[in-house]
């Protein structure tokens, strides 16, 4: 019963998305949320779905701070105290993606913005290079009971190659330490610590929580309660977006 609603959904999600991609109507969409409320899975799995790029702040910077540029060496600084990196630097980066050209139907953008004057530059870099071009917007919120976040950090892993996440208290790999998908090996994030996610969640209550009342006067965010499976998560975020 459940497998046909999901198909159900699944159907009406590609009619819309395809009936945009006729209409030339540009799809972006903002996902808010405290650390480790699930976005970073759901979002993976929507980009791929609706083949629109996924485009995540956090392993943006873990890619410059890899390749040790002058942006990764300073952003660096902000990430492993748990705090945003200076909005001159990200706004700086999620610019120059959003320029290209995989972006031109949409994208799906995960972690920024991630407080008011963000989400003002934001506006700003969408204005400039969408010119026209139709667009829809939307800004979707992860409501979770955030008592269980602290756990989810610490037991957080990510595939060294692919960038797939799992958890061991509730999405373990096959092979410990292995990635299911590609072999890779697991890691813990460096900034997965208790004393840095305690920061982390601060900086979110203060930055970032704002955005939540920001684009609902917009009239532009659809919440959905991100408690619960996998699955169940994936149901709702196809339910707000068809
Ligand atoms: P995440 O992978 O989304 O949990 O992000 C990891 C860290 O990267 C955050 O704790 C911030 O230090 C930094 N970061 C990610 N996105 C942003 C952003 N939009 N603005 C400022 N800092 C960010």
């Amino acid at each position: 019963m459940n497998k046909v609603k999901n198909i159900d959904v699944v159907n009406m999600v590609n009619n819309y998305i395809n009936e945009e991609k006729r209409q030339d109507m540009k799809t972006e969409l903002i996902f808010l949320g405290p650390p480790a409320c699930g976005k970073g899975t759901q979002t993976t799995k929507l980009a791929e779905y609706l083949h629109f790029p996924h485009i995540d702040t956090g392993s943006l910077l873990r890619a410059e701070i890899a390749a040790e540029t002058p942006a990764g060496i300073e952003a660096k600084k902000f990430i492993d105290k748990g705090n945003l990196v200076p909005v001159e630097l990200v706004s700086r980066i999620i610019k120059n993606r959003l320029s290209q050209e995989d972006c031109k139907d949409g994208y799906i953008l995960d972690g920024f913005p991630r407080s008011l004057e963000q989400a003002e530059q934001l506006t700003k870099i969408n204005n400039e290079i969408n010119g026209s071009t139709q667009v829809r917007f939307m800004a979707i919120y992860f409501d979770i009971d955030t008592s269980i976040l602290e756990e989810r950090i610490v037991n957080r892993r990510s595939c060294s190659k692919c960038g797939e996440i799992y958890n061991l208290a509730f999405k373990a790999p096959k092979t410990q330490g292995l990635c299911d998908k590609c072999g890779g090996e697991l890691i813990q994030r460096k900034d997965d610590t208790r004393e840095i996610a305690h920061s982390r969640f601060e900086t979110y209550d203060r930055e970032t929580a704002p955005l939540v009342d920001y684009y609902t006067k917009m009239g532009v965010l659809k919440s959905i309660d991100a408690n619960g499976t996998i699955d169940e998560v994936w149901e709702r975020l196809l339910e707000v977006i068809k």
